[in-house]
Formats: C-alpha cells, structure tokens, sequence
C-alpha cells in the first residue's frame, strides 16, 4: 500500500514559515526588508498588541503589477535572483521568494500595491495561502502590506509567544538593527497608536541619536576606513561612555546586521587597557565588502556569516578603531580617570595584603555630635590612603537640611587650574577634584532629602517647553514621578512636547532642554549598572549637571566649606558615577 502523499502547498508553506517567521519580530523583519529591496525612501511600521493582532508596512517603493501582487505569496517567487549564479552577487536583503508566502500561510494578509506607470492600485487579500480577494483601488505609490491575526491558525505558535513587552522588544531590536545602517531612509514606528521613533534620513550619527537619545552623539568617536579588501563607516563610544554590558553593539555587512564573534573581539581588543575591567564599548559599525567574498550559503534568518578574508579584515577593524580612539583621545588625565576600585598599586616584595578594613565608632550618637565637630575631628584623622577613607565612617552625621550650614574649619585650602582643590591633612597634600566633590555633595543631600520628600523645588516665572524624539519621549513621561521627587514639575503636552513649569532651585532655566536630554542619556546609559533603583540613578546625573554648572573660582571659605561637606559625606572618595574624587600625595612621595 502506498502511504506518501504531497503535502498541500497550504501545510507545506506553514512548515516553512515556521523557519522564517518564529515570532512577530520575523514578520517585521521581513516587510522591512521587501520594503528596502523595493527601492523605498520611507517606511512606516504600524503594530498593535506587539504584532500579534497587526503589523503594517507601508513603503513608497516600486510597487507591484496585478499579477505580482498575486504571485508574490507563491512559494519560490522572487524578482530578485533568476539563477543559482545571481547567489554570488547579492544586492538585495531577501532573495528566497519565501517570506511572503510564509507569512500568508499563518496569517490574514492585506496587500495594496501600485506601480508609478498604472492609474489603479491592487488589493490582494490572502488567508491562509488562499486568495480570498482581489480588486483594483485608488491608492499611492509603493505597497502596503497588513498582517492580521498572527499564527490565527497556529494555536501551537500563538500560545508560545512572550508578554507583550517582551515580544515587542525584539521587534524593537529588528527596527534598530535595520534602520541604523539604513540611515539615507526614512522610517517611522507607531505601536498602539503612538509613535515609538520617528527617524528622518541622514547620516549614521544622526540614526544613532534618533534611536538612542541625542546625547549620543558627544560620546562617539567616527571610524573610518577604506582598503581594497573592505570600507569600514561608523563609530564606537568613547572609553569613558563604556558600559557594564554588552548593549549596543552593532556590526553590519553590506547592509545587514551581523554577529561575527571574532570581529566583536576586534573591537573591543583596539581599546585594550582604556577600559575597566568587565566594561564593552558600543559600537555601529558599517562594512562594505565584495558580495562573493562572503559566504552566502547561510540562513537568511541567521546572523553569522562567513569572510573568506577573515583574518586580514579583523586585523584592518582593530587597527581603524584603535586609531579613532587614538587620533581623538587626550589620554592627560587618565589616571584621575581611573575608578579607584581599580586604581590598586603593585604589592611590594614580602608585604601580605591585608583586606581593607572598616572602623566605626560603638558609641557613635548621631543626635550628639554636630556638623562642626565632625569637621573638626577629620583634622584629627590620620588618612593613609583611600581606604583608610572608610574610617570616615564614624564620622559622618545627618544633617538636617534646613538646619544653617556651620562656619567649617577646614584647614587652609589652595584651588589649582579651577579643577582642583588642595589641602592638608595629617598623612599627606589631599588633591580633590573639584567637581567630583560637588557632584558627590549634591547627590548626598538630594538622595537624603528624598526620603523625607524635602527636596526644595522654584517655580520657573515662565514655563520652559522642550521638544523630543519620540524614544526620548516616551522614556521621560515613565521617569516624570521619578523627577518630581528631586524637585522638577513637568507635564507632558503632546506626544513630543513637555512643559517645565519648576526645577530644584540649582539648575538654570537656561539649558532645561539639554539637562533633560542628558538626564535621558545618562539614565539610559546607567540603568540596572551601578544604581538599583531608577530614581537614584537620575540622581546622580542631575548632580553630575549641577556640579558642572557651578562657578570654577571659589573663594577660601567657599573651599573649607567644600572640603567640609565633602569629608561629611559616606563615600567621600568616589563620586556617585564611580570615578575617584581624592588623591592623597604622602610626605614621602613629595621627598622623591
Ligand atoms: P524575496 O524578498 O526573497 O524575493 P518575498 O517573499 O519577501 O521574497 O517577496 C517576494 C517578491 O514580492 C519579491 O521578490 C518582490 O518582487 C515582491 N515584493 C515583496 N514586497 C514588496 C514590496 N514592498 N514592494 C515591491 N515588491 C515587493
Ligand atoms: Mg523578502
């Protein structure tokens, strides 16, 4: 008895969608690329319900004629390879023929097209691989593709796919990998009738700050390069910016994002000991190579690919990074720059490291001692080095922020090139950074008043707008509870456009907008890092800008206060963003 039959073409296109299409973020993937293949100058990506109830692109490409529209959604239908030669020249993101038929196997799909030289447009409706409708219509240029009801037919699928948030964090991650080296195109995406990004054309710079928040575009350095071999375009943070993980990296060949173990190490071996320990770089980076020295033979849903110059082209990114960071970094104050928790010396010839040690004091009342013995007893306090800075500890006392600031009695202090602060203390000359210890102090008081909901807020005479991108945006209106508590009043008035109405009485009316923007970037940037909780990380950016916006010059008393107020708070030795804030020269140092 025979038992084979062949499968329909309706079950065979559902198993093969499985491989294209695992999620919504596949069908994403897909649309945008037929988009791109079609010549569009914009694109516009519609979902709701993080694509499981539509995902809609709308290009303005080369559209369709009547009978593509319907032999689009065939199996192997494609305009873009006619033989197996064409493989070794591929210019196009798809070249299968089989995404469109894919996702028509599982899903209700919509297709309007019209090609520039026709009056009429086509719509193609198609459910489960069957033609259900087919008529001509008034329509624009170019093509629109909506897809209903993802997997309606695949209950398996379906009932696998993540919460919302989860599942349009990878289309997300789709729209971002594409539309950073597609930046000469337009693109916009709407989710639950809000529009998430709204990205003009431009140069990849400009991409970046669309996607990521304007600020990135001081923390990059551009890399550029062209030998015969490959042209490398794109820029990599700056050490400085480095992150604890390994977020934004962002690799692209010819066009399409890529993973490439060994090309990520290029990167990241260019900036060898500019970074700490256990920090990546964020890097987009764009190469273009010859299409045939690339392995096509791979899965086009798949990210690795192959070089048949594998070696010569990891060695030529290396070496382009390392002259970018190279060519733009100062490198002078690297070792002010060093977090302290790696600042640690070499250990002498027969000396047994002990651990460092904390002293507290048992009879320490906090309701005793006052600021101004506190200071008086830090003269007192023999500092052999950072460490040694814990025996602060039994030191410090609350301070009542309404309470009037004691005259402090530091001892005489000496401001160097307006960065630096210079006092004795009985182990050595103490250099304090001086906007590091503004940035600690301002965050002390801020995060302490927080708790008691004292943070002092000043009503602006006129309310100041600000304009951001849509990913900007969305970010602030979730963080404005967060800012209130440190004394701002903002209210969102459009999708864009918020109005600032009050600010903490330190921070100028003059520069709201970029305050805020840098409030977004560094909030981005420093998330689940090095603070737990996202009010506590606002925090140390917005004392970061207070600090930076204060006066260089400061008069003698203005010092002590300082150095007082610093040596009050717990960590006085590093500020709130992790960089060293006191170096102590000892007296045998000063003798060599
Ligand atoms: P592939 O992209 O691999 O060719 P697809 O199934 O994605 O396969 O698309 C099939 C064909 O449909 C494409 O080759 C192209 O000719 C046409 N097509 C798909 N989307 C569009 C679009 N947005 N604009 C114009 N043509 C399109
Ligand atoms: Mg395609």
């Amino acid at each position: 008895m025979d038992i084979i039959n062949i499968l329909p073409d309706s079950v065979a296109n559902q198993i093969a969608a499985g491989e294209v299409v695992d999620r919504p973020a596949g069908a994403v993937k897909e649309l945008l690329e037929n988009a791109m293949d079609a010549g569009a100058t914009q694109i516009d990506l519609v979902v709701k319900d993080a694509g499981r109830t539509l995902i809609q692109v709308t290009d303005n490409g080369c559209g369709m004629s009547d009978g593509d529209a319907r032999l689009c959604f065939e199996r192997h239908a494609t305009s873009k390879i006619h033989r197996a030669d064409d493989l070794f020249a591929i210019h196009t993101m798809g070249f299968r023929g089989e995404a469109l038929a894919s996702i028509a196997a599982i899903a209700q799909v919509e297709l309007r097209t019209r090609q520039a030289d026709s009056e009429l447009g086509t719509q193609v409706q198609i459910e489960g691989s069957h033609i259900v409708d087919q008529h001509h219509l008034v329509c624009p240029c170019g093509t629109t593709v909506a897809v209903k009801n993802l997997f309606y037919n695949v209950p398996a699928r379906r009932n696998f796919l993540k919460r919302d948030s989860v599942e349009f964090g990878h289309i997300e991650e789709v729209f971002r990998r594409i539309t950073l080296i597609h930046h000469d195109i337009g693109f916009t995406l709407q989710s639950n009738g809000k529009t998430v990004y709204d990205l003009k054309p431009g140069g990849m710079l400009q991409r970046i700050a669309g996607l990521f928040g304007s600020l990135y575009k001081e923390r990059m350095y551009a890399v550029d390069e062209e030998t015969d071999l490959v042209r490398i375009h794109g820029f990599v943070s700056r050490p400085e910016f480095s992150r604890k993980t390994r977020g934004e990296q962002y690799l692209f060949v010819n066009g399409r994002f890529i993973k490439h173990p060994s090309l990520n190490t290029a990167v990241e071996r260019a900036y060898a000991d500019l970074l700490p320990d256990r920090s990546f770089p964020s890097y987009f980076i764009g190469l273009q190579v010859d299409p045939s020295r690339i392995d096509v033979n791979i899965h086009p849903t798949k990210t690795e690919v192959k070089f048949v110059d594998d070696h010569a082209l990891f060695a030529i990114l290396r070496s382009a990074v390392k002259r970018a960071i190279g060519q733009f970094s100062l490198g002078t104050e690297l070792s002010f720059d060093t977090p302290p928790e790696f600042n640690i010396g070499p250990v002498p010839k027969g000396h047994t490291p002990t651990p460092p040690r904390i002293s507290y004091n048992p009879d320490y009342n906090p309701f005793r001692a006052t600021a101004a013995q506190t200071r008086l007893k830090i003269e007192s306090t023999d500092l052999k080095g950072p460490n040694d800075l814990n025996d602060l500890e039994d030191l410090k006392d609350p301070i009542d922020p309404k309470a009037p600031t004691p005259t402090p009695s530091a001892g005489t202090c000496m401001q160097l090139q307006e960065r630096y602060i210079v006092t004795a203390l009985s182990s050595g000359l103490a250099v304090i950074d001086l906007q590091r210890a503004r940035e600690r102090i301002a965050f002390d008081r801020m995060v302490r008043n927080s708790e008691w909901g004292a943070n002092s807020s000043q009503t602006l005479l006129f309310p100041v707008d600000c304009h951001l991108q849509a990913a900007d945006a969305e970010m602030l209106s979730e963080l404005l509870p967060d800012l209130k508590q440190y004394g701002f009043e903002i209210a969102q008035r459009s999708s864009g456009t918020f109005v600032v109405t009050a600010t903490p009485p330190e921070v100028h009316e003059d520069d709201l907008q970029h305050l805020i923007e840098r409030l977004l970037a560094d909030y981005r940037g420093s998330t689940m890092q090095r603070f737990v909780d996202r009010s506590t990380s606002l925090c140390a950016s917005l004392a970061k800008q207070i600090a930076a916006k204060c006066p260089a010059r400061l008069e003698q008393a203005e010092m002590q206060q300082l150095v007082a107020d610093l040596f009050a708070c717990p960590m006085a030795d590093t500020s709130p963003s992790g960089k060293k804030i006191i170096t102590i020269v000892k007296p045998e140092e000063l003798l060599k």
